[in-house]
């Protein structure tokens, strides 16, 4: 079924990469002058004056043990938002090949397509926020190359069923996106288990939710040892810069302090639902498996702007599909959601 050879555009088959100073010397040396890199220092207390590990092998081996995944399994973007993009180029022949995404959703899929001239065909999801899978099936054809799955699902915050998820899977033989941003503010369990199972499978998370780094840049994608290879193969050769692999390698040993951070979110997410919900504009708040809701009022547009004036920035979904007069609010610290709540309970239409 699922064969990568038929799936990659034949120029990044044949494609032979960017062999850098750091490919073809890995050894320990006491003088480095292979490099053009400037050897007297950088005009700053710590130096930065050498290329970075183009394979981030270090912050790999740390990601391995708290992902129980091996290293060859891990791709590292700078931020997911790289991943996709180094998928349309691995796989998606521009003007030819077609992805399907699965709206409301993320908006770098179709962005990120159009950029590589890629059609994007669009299986909206049902009233209940869970994938239409009749009306997906008939969108394939031997020209799709990725279906794109987020889950928990950006701007609805629901998890997709993992029964549908599992018919996509085992039925589509091109390859099956599954974006966890949000998977630490979950309920559900991740599918990165599930790679060994389906060579089809590519697992995105990301270190810019729950981990708290989305100033550093760092994206990770899981998937079979073969698709590694090809994302390795196209990235640009140092994607991932030093000063962010030492902060993250840092951030990775600080495993229970974020999953403290991961459970305070979720309880005043919980505080915060329970609050709205006695809001009279308040139509509705949909169920959230992420770190912001989704939520239903009277007059969005007014709503969003009462806040900006009062200091409050949240995002304004009401003419995505699906979304109509929703806000998708950020849950923050107490004192935020506090000042949130006080702001919006000043509104009374
Ligand atoms: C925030 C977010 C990301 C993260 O992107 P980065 O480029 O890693 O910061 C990815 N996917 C979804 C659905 C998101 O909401």
């Amino acid at each position: 079924m699922f064969d990568l050879n038929n799936l990659l555009r034949e120029n990044i088959k044949k494609l032979v990469p960017y062999s850098s100073a750091r490919d073809e010397f890995k050894g320990e040396a006491k003088i480095f002058l292979d490099a053009n890199e400037n050897s007297y220092g950088s005009p700053l207390i710590k130096w930065y004056n050498r290329y970075p590990d183009p394979l981030q092998i270090k912050v790999k081996e740390k990601l391995q043990q708290i992902k129980g995944l091996p290293v060859e399994n891990m791709f590292i973007g700078n931020g997911s938002d790289e991943c996709i993009d180094i998928l349309y180029r691995a796989l998606c022949n521009p003007g030819k090949d077609n992805v399907i995404i699965c709206p409301p959703t993320y908006g770098m899929y179709e962005v990120s397509a159009n950029i590589n001239d890629v059609e994007v065909r669009k299986a909206r999801l049902l009233d209940n926020f869970q994938l239409d899978l009749v009306h997906l099936e008939t969108l394939v054809d031997a020209n799709t190359k990725i279906i794109w799955l987020c889950s928990p699902n950006n701007p609805t915050g629901n998890s997709l069923d993992r029964e549908d998820v599992e018919i996509v899977l085992n039925n589509f033989p091109g390859l099956v996106v599954i974006d966890e941003a949000y998977i630490n503010f979950s309920r559900y369990r991740s599918f990165v288990q599930e790679l060994s199972e389906y060579p089809n499978l590519l697992v995105m998370q990301t270190l810019s939710k729950a981990w708290g780094l989305a100033a550093l840049r760092v994206g990770m994608a899981f998937a079979s040892q073969e698709i590694i290879e090809v994302m390795n193969k196209i990235k640009p050769p140092y994607n991932i810069n030093q000063a962010s692999q030492e902060l993250v390698l840092k951030a990775l040993d600080e495993v229970e302090q974020v999953n403290e951070m991961i459970r305070t979110i979720v309880q005043q997410r919980e505080a915060v639902v329970a609050k709205l919900g006695q809001l009279p504009i308040v139509q509705k708040i949909y169920p959230s498996d992420a770190n912001f809701i989704l939520v239903k009022v009277n007059d969005a547009k007014g709503t969003y702007n009462f806040l900006l004036e009062e200091g409050i920035v949240v995002r304004d979904r009401s003419k995505v599909e699906l979304c109509e007069g929703c806000l998708r609010i950020t849950i923050g610290t107490e004192e935020e959601n506090a000042a949130l709540l006080e702001r919006l309970r000043e509104i009374n239409n």
